[in-house]
């Protein structure tokens, strides 16, 4: 059994993290204090700007396909590249990325929203929770029904990120009640112009998601993305692939705070040493490492089974799970190993705390992984043994 890097992946990984040492985290401060301000931590074109510097350093389109210009990399390469990405809490990320499902529109759509998405041209959203449809997605009510050769949509959607910003908006409907989930979804491509409203939501966190409001809110025939009626099948591709990216993110955040605890044990003293001699700051540093340790492997191995082509929904839950799980509870005993400073807006501690509680929810919540992790074993889908069974 062979755990290390391979030589390309080790090197893709160091220039990831240089650039993101030399570019990104020097933005830390601005960015902490824009948000204090309650303004955006990045503006969109700061965030076009640095991405086009990423770009001739050929970090483009990590995950996207070589025909839309992307590096394609593999999964567990770009799990190792958001796992650097994630070392900083600036709101970056890189580009030439769009929601994986824009990859399966047509030809004419490909040119007029998924090029656009992924040169960043255009901002897209994915909406698909309802204010009654959340971890339940069977339930969602938005009506889509025909009428003259077009869609009229009817119906709210909430909580969807950067729909603010949204040029368009990839929206789940109900397209036909009877079969539900099972073939009466379907997706749309929705302009901003075709008359959606959007409000912003304020969070504990960083992120402001918006409610979106569809009244009478008419769609071309043309703008159906993908086959009518499969709409819920593309909800829950778009959903899977944020289960190894999110927890991904979340191990470059934590071993970022983990190196800012093991900084301080060392330096700060009481009672005439260091506080790392003191046994209980010891347990909190072991804890917090095999923590990482163990949301990093599983976090491997569900990019590894995407890599092998295999399902990979049991590993990502784990990895989705093991992921927001740990870094809430090293963000927390990063902060008690900081003390009152860790408590502070002075440090960034706060500012992940905050960040990271939101990890345990959205793109399914702990609840929902273990429920599909328990369903798997309780029904026999998946055999007690794990990876090696
Ligand atoms: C900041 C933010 C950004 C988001 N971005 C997007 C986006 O871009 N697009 C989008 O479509 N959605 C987005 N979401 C929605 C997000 O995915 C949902 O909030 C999440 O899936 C939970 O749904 P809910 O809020 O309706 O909670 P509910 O589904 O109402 O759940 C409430 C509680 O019950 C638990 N629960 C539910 N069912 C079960 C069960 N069977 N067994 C045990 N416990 C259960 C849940 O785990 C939770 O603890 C975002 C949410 C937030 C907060």
């Amino acid at each position: 059994m062979d755990f290390s890097l391979t030589d390309e992946q080790r090197s893709i990984r160091e220039t990831a993290r240089s650039f993101i040492e030399r570019e990104v985290m020097p933005l830390e401060p601005e960015v902490l204090q824009r948000e204090r301000r309650g303004e955006k931590g990045m503006k969109l074109d700061e965030l076009r700007a640095l991405q086009a510097r990423a770009r001739t350093f050929g970090f483009w389109g990590i995950g996207t396909p070589a025909e839309f210009g992307g590096a394609n990399l593999p999964p567990i390469t770009q799990s190792l590249i958001w796992t650097e990405v994630g070392r900083t809490f600036v709101p970056f990320m890189f580009g030439g990325e769009t929601d994986n499902i824009l990859l399966r529109a047509n030809a004419e759509q490909q040119e007029e929203y998924t090029r656009p998405a992924i040169e960043g041209v255009r901002n897209s959203c994915f909406a698909v929770t309802e204010p009654n449809a959340g971890s339940d997605l069977t339930a969602i009510r938005m009506r889509a029904r025909r009428d003259n050769g077009d869609w009229v949509l009817n119906g709210e959607k909430t909580f969807i990120t950067r729909g603010v910003e949204s040029d368009f908006s990839i929206v789940i409907a109900v397209t036909d009640a009877s079969p539900g989930y099972r073939g009466g979804f379907t997706a749309f491509l929705v302009d901003r112009e075709m008359g959606y409203e959007t409000t912003p939501i304020e969070t504990m966190g960083p992120s402001e998601p918006a409610a979106m409001a569809f009244d009478d809110v008419r769609v071309p025939e043309r703008n159906v993305l993908g086959e009518i009626g499969q709409g819920f099948r593309l909800a829950m591709e778009w959903i899977g692939r944020g289960r190894y990216v999110i927890p991904s993110q979340a191990i470059g955040a934590g071993e970022r705070l983990l190196g800012m605890a093991v900084e301080y044990a060392n330096q700060r003293e009481t009672f005439g040493k260091p506080i790392g001699e003191h046994q209980m700051i010891q347990t909190m540093i072991a804890d917090c490492e095999v923590d990482l340790e163990s949301a990093r492997y599983l976090v491997l191995l569900a990019a590894w089974t995407v890599e092998q082509g295999q399902d990979p929904r049991h590993q990502s839950s784990m990895a989705k799970l093991a992921g927001a799980t740990m870094a809430n509870r090293v963000v927390d005993r990063v902060m008690q190993i900081h003390g009152g400073m860790g408590y502070t807006r002075e440090l960034p501690i706060e500012r992940w705390y905050r960040e990271a509680r939101l990890w345990r929810i959205f793109e399914g919540t702990d609840e929902i992984q273990r429920r599909t992790i328990a369903r798997n074993l309780l029904s026999g889908k998946r055999r007690v043994g794990g990876h090696l069974a």
